[in-house]
């Protein structure tokens, strides 16, 4: 069957990146399956919908479409009901509305199928929070990235800064408490490892010595 690579983890622990470069390396295909949660509590933002109405919110996962398409610089853009939503789509405040929505039981199996659809020659590189655990149980390759509370929020800090917006670290810090707390605790699908994921902690690593240690898992 077609092989999956699996990178899960916290906020910041550098999944995004590592996940991207992994991908092009290998030449397989990538999804970034949070941006499908973002792109879901964004499009309920837009549309005025409830928080605390479950049955909107599904009907939300199932109606927004999402898009991801390479701009010419090499960047991932993400299309929500085809208007481009990258930029915000990286606020905390679209992680935040992800989180929320995500909890939901029946919004996690609305997205199921469309990130199994991800799996096409030669190969995946998937990156969230359940893809070794619930999505892509099977995959031969299974990472789960970590790093220091502090390490991420500056990760995200800077993340945030070079693209021009503007955020307090501590405030930062304390979302990115708040969120892995919730994405940990709730009941369906919580933050963890598989059993078989290789546990990297990439406290103090650069991404390159993280990407290396990743690809030599696949190729070793
Ligand atoms: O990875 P990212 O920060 O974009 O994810 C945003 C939120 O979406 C996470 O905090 C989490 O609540 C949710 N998510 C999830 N399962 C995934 C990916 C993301 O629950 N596979």
């Amino acid at each position: 069957s077609i092989p999956v690579l699996t990178i899960d983890g916290p906020s910041g622990s550098g999944k995004g990146t590592i996940s991207r470069l992994v991908s092009q390396q290998l030449g397989w295909h990538y999804l970034d399956s949070g941006a499908l949660y973002r792109a879901v509590g964004v499009a309920a933002g837009w549309a005025d919908l409830d928080l605390a109405d479950p049955a909107a919110l599904v009907r939300c996962a199932f109606d927004t479409r999402v898009g991801f398409r390479d701009d010419p610089s090499g960047e991932l853009r993400v299309l929500v009901n085809d208007i481009d939503a990258t930029d915000e789509l990286r606020t905390e405040t679209a992680g935040a509305a992800a989180s929320a929505i995500a909890a939901i039981p029946e919004v996690r199996s609305a997205l199921k199928d469309r990130q199994r659809a991800f799996r096409q020659a030669p190969g995946l590189v998937a990156d969230g929070r359940d893809m070794g655990t619930v999505i892509f149980p099977d995959a031969p390759f299974k990472v789960f990235l970590t790093a220091s509370a502090e390490e991420r929020a500056e990760r995200r800090y800077k993340q945030l800064k070079d693209k021009g917006v503007s955020v307090n670290l501590d405030g930062l810090l304390r979302e990115i408490l708040a969120r892995d707390a919730r994405d940990a605790s709730r009941a369906v699908a919580p933050l963890r490892p598989a059993d078989d994921a290789v546990r990297i902690d990439t406290t103090g690593l650069g991404i390159d010595a993280v990407v290396e240690r990743v690809l030599q898992l696949v190729t070793p």
